[in-house]
């Protein structure tokens, strides 16, 4: 059995091989059947006003259930449904329970607050796209203005030329765009101007070394000015500390996500941090407290 691997050589699946490509393959095996034997879960991350702890809306994550292997982390099974094209079919199951989450706020009389889904920017790849997204939106009479699309910078490189239009179209609707894990990707900042960005998402990889190194403070306050600049709006991602948080604050942040408000929680325990409005600061060492 032969799996390609990103330099366009094949690697032979032998007795030697490891265990994690043998869990690999069964999770690239099991993950297809994931959706119909309902072991994929939506959870909600709070993203929150930098300066008075108010929920402005959230990043929809989610995670996946295996009977065998337990919870496995999405940075373990995205990988290979990008791989697979899975991510195709785990992107419009997403999209759909959002869209639901959000009807269901509305039939509770709880404010309805913008949702961020993560979408791989090969979505846009396949011609079915279109008719599935319009077909969600108007099955669960969704407002589009109430979603963003997150597509990660490395996505958007590898599928340019089809993103591009996809995105125009989204924007039409009426759904926002925020260019996540920004500065990891290797992409020009014309991408910003080129693909009218909505929020930029500034990578937990900067965040963390807010205090650590003189350098990426820089280059945080550097994007935090060029997006106040170009009016666009942006996100701290992976805030754990209130030393990051006064960074944030004190160079014009407007919105967090991070540990020390919350981990992504599930749909129930979102509702709940929904009634409380502003959240309350999370002491770092207590990062087990709620959430996965
Ligand atoms: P992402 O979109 O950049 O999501 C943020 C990740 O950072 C999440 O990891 C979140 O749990 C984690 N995070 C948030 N705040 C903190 C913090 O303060 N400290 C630390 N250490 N981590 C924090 P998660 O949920 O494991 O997801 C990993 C990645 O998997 C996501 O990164 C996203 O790229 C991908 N992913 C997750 N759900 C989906 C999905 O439904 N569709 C697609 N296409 N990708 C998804
Ligand atoms: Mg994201
Ligand atoms: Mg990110
Ligand atoms: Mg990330």
């Amino acid at each position: 059995r032969a799996k390609k691997n990103g330099k366009n050589t094949y690697q032979i699946y032998s007795a030697t091989m490891d265990i994690n490509s043998y869990k690999n393959f069964y999770l690239d095996r099991d993950l297809r059947k994931s959706i119909e034997n309902n072991e994929l879960v939506v959870y909600l991350q709070p993203r929150v006003d930098t300066f008075t702890g108010k929920l402005i809306s959230a990043e929809a994550l989610v995670r996946w259930e295996h009977p065998v292997w337990g919870l496995v982390s999405p940075s373990e099974f995205i990988p290979i449904a990008e791989d697979s094209g899975f991510i195709n079919e785990i992107g419009d199951w997403v999209l759909e329970e959002v869209c639901h989450f959000i009807q269901s706020c509305e039939k509770k009389k709880i404010t309805t607050i913008p949702i961020s889904i993560n979408i791989s920017a090969q979505r846009f790849l396949r011609n079915d796209w279109k008719d599935k997204l319009i077909h969600i939106l108007r099955k669960t009479n969704t407002d589009p203005n109430l979603l963003e699309f997150e597509i990660t910078e490395r996505t958007l490189i590898q599928y340019e030329q089809d993103v591009e239009a996809a995105l125009k179209y989204i924007k039409g609707l009426g759904i926002k765009i925020a260019l996540d894990d920004f500065g990891t990707g290797y992409s020009s900042l014309s991408y910003i101007k080129d693909f009218s960005i909505d929020t930029i998402k500034i990578d937990r990889s900067f965040i963390s070394q807010i205090a650590k190194s003189c350098d990426v403070e820089v280059i945080i306050k550097t994007l935090l000015y060029m997006t106040k600049e170009l009016k666009m709006n942006v996100v701290a991602e992976g805030v754990e500390t209130e030393v990051q948080l006064d960074f944030l604050k004190q160079h014009g942040c407007k919105e967090i996500q991070g540990y020390i408000y919350s981990k992504p929680v599930t749909i129930e325990e979102f509702q709940a941090l929904q009634s409380e409005s502003i959240l309350k600061l999370h002491d770092p060492s207590q990062h087990k407290r709620v959430g996965v």
